[in-house]
């Protein structure tokens, strides 16, 4: 299934091809900082899988994980389109939010929970990591 993206102005698009290794939903600081106070929520795909057109502006932050975290937005409108880790550089995290919808994509695992404000609502239903978890199968 082919998925297309775009930024909350229109002047990034994105298309992937191939299925996503893994979803996640962050609760870490980080990311309730991007987030307006929420999580992330997050799909990893292969870098090679995903074309974007237009401009990106980037930015680097040390993650609580330890490893450097590369994050691309919308210059023009702020919307986060993907993060890249220095522990796997052949990876990028798609935010859901810059997918069109039908994407047919949840988050499968919350991570970070330790990090979750205590009125956060976080599904029962999924795996959960307090802290950074072990990469998803498929990932190395
Ligand atoms: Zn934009
Ligand atoms: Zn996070």
């Amino acid at each position: 299934m082919n998925r297309t993206g775009r930024c909350a102005c229109g002047a990034v698009t994105l298309e992937i091809t191939g299925e996503p290794i893994g979803t996640r939903q962050c609760w870490c600081r980080q990311c309730q900082q991007i987030a307006a106070g929420g999580p992330t929520n997050n799909a990893m795909f292969k870098v090679e899988d995903v074309a974007i057109t237009g401009d990106l502006a980037s930015s680097t932050w040390a993650a609580a994980s330890g490893n450097t975290l590369t994050f691309r937005f919308c210059p023009s409108c702020g919307t986060q389109i993907h993060g890249q880790s220095s522990a796997r550089p052949h990876l990028v995290t798609v935010r859901l939010g810059a997918l069109d919808e039908g994407h047919g994509l949840r988050p499968e695992v919350v991570i970070w929970t330790d990090d979750a404000p205590d009125w956060a609502v976080i599904d029962p239903a999924l795996e959960r990591f307090p802290r950074q978890p072990p990469p998803p199968p498929g990932a190395s």
